[in-house]
Formats: C-alpha cells, structure tokens, sequence
C-alpha cells in the first residue's frame, strides 16, 4: 500500500496517502495495523488503540474532537468499554479530550513526571491522570499488554515510548516524526537527552515505529536518521561557533545538504540551527 503511495508521489513522511493533503488536515482515519492493534489518525496527529475480550486501551486522545471521532471508530468495530486511557507526555496536542471515554468508566494513565507540568499548565479539556506510575510500567488486559517505557527527561519530563504486546512495533510521539526534521525551535526538547534516547530507542528490538506524527508505520532507521540529523547539524553549529561566529549569524550561515530531502528542511533548519546555538552558548 504505501509503495502504491510512493509511487504516485506521496512524500514518506505523509499521513495519508492523498498527494493533494499529506498531512490530512481535517480529516480522520483508523487503521488496523496488526490483530487488535489499531492506529487512529486525526489530521497530522494519531495514537494506537487496542482492543481486547475485556475492554480497549487508547493511547492519546489527542482533543476534545479527535477524542469524540475515535469513539465512533472504536465503536465500529468492538462494544468493549474504553478501560485505559494512557498519556504519551505531557503536551496539549496529544493528551486533551480524554473525558469522553472517563464517562464510559476509563482510567487515565500517565508517567508521574507529567503531573507537575499539568498542575501548572492546566487545561480546560484536561483529565487529570487517576493513575500514575515511576519508571516503566506494563498495562495488562484481556490477554493483551502494553508496555510504557521511560526514557527520562528527552522531549518534555514525561514522555513514554509503548509497545504493545506481541508485535515488534513501537509508538514513539514527537521523538521522531519519521523523514522529517524536527519542528522548528525544537520546542521543550533538551538537548542532549533527547540524542541519548534516540540512542536507547536504537538499541531496542524493534521493527518498526508508528508516529504520533507522519506515516502510520515507518521502518525502524527513521530513529536512527532523526538522530543523525540532529548530530550532523550540532556538529555544524559547534564548528561556526569554534570559528568566532556570534550565535545569531549561525541560522543563515549553516549548511546541511545531504539532508536537504527530509520533509520541511527547509522551514525548519534554521530554526533547528538557532535553538542548537543556544543551547551551546547557554547550555539549555
Ligand atoms: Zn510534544
């Protein structure tokens, strides 16, 4: 299927197959990626959900609207209750909306690290974790688990990597939005434990990753680009700033060709740049 899409010109980091609305903006889909296992997309974000004998376990509700079209499509293909509402991270455009399936009995689950932020940075359409966990933790149910994994602080405090049960396929939010470059001013990424996770990720058996962004699955050398990436341009800003240039001429002075086929490189490499300079002159 997605070679077909390659094939009529879909770039690999699309969401849908549609060359006319790569990133599928207002519009919604879910996909059943393995038995169970289902991808629900909503725009240019998406979550997996699985569905068990004894209930579903979604992952994001991504907001109040994406949260009301994912129970019309879990509805189409189980009537189990939602049993776990489980939070990738911290961040508003993946975690809002979750009431809808609490009103059907749900529990929502995140890392603890997320709680502070919440607290600060309340929300209207927030539900609050009734669950929390340290470290990692594994959901288990009708048979079926899921595994939270924790790689301290990379992008935001909190963020999980899961991997559902039974598959060699992980759901990685944010950390790598696959044959893209990371958006702009790489907001609430700290450098450099988002490399050193990128690295852990790399050194886990998997084969591939769905995206809380892009493809419904890209291989697992997605990882390996993103952080290649992030060191070619570290490195090329380490070596202007080593030559005496100031940080602010560093954005229009950085080059990186041989990532220029990456999906919006050039929106995004200066903006990548400058937040890169920054942290080596400013250490965040
Ligand atoms: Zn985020």
């Amino acid at each position: 299927m997605w070679v077909l899409a390659l094939a009529v010109g879909v770039p690999p980091w699309a969401a849908t197959e549609d060359p006319e609305d790569p990133y599928g903006f207002g519009s919604w889909e879910a996909r059943e990626l393995d038995g169970g296992l289902y991808t629900f997309r909503y725009g240019y974000t998406r979550n997996i959900f699985i569905v068990t004998d004894d209930g579903v376990i979604v992952t994001d509700p991504i907001s109040r609207d994406a949260a009301t079209r994912l129970r019309e499509e879990i509805r189409a293909v189980t009537d189990q209750p939602v049993r776990y509402v489980v939070y990738s991270h911290e961040h508003w455009d993946h975690v809002l909306g979750a009431q809808v399936f609490v009103d059907e009995g749900a529990k929502v689950v995140s890392h603890e690290a997320c709680v502070p932020f919440f607290e600060r940075r309340s929300h209207p359409d927030l539900v609050m974790p009734h669950q929390t966990f340290d470290g990692n933790h594994e959901i288990e149910l009708g048979g079926r688990t899921l595994e939270l994994i924790h790689l301290g602080r990379n992008h935001g405090e909190c963020l999980v990597v899961m991997r559902p049960g039974g598959t060699r396929k992980l759901f990685i939010v944010d950390l790598v939005t696959a044959h893209r470059t990371p958006l702009g001013p790489l907001p609430d990424y700290h450098l450099p434990e988002y490399l050193e996770s990128l690295r852990a990720i790399e050194a886990m058996d998997f084969d591939w990753m769905i995206g809380g962004h892009g493809p419904a699955l890209a291989p697992r050398d997605a990882v390996t680009e993103r952080r290649e990436y992030l060191e070619a341009l570290m490195a090329e800003v380490r070596r202007l700033l080593d030559e005496g240039m100031h940080w602010r001429a560093v954005p229009d002075a950085v080059e990186l060709d041989e990532f220029a086929h990456l999906g919006g490189f050039d929106q995004n490499l200066r903006d990548n740049a400058l937040r890169i300079a920054l942290y080596f002159q400013m250490g965040w």
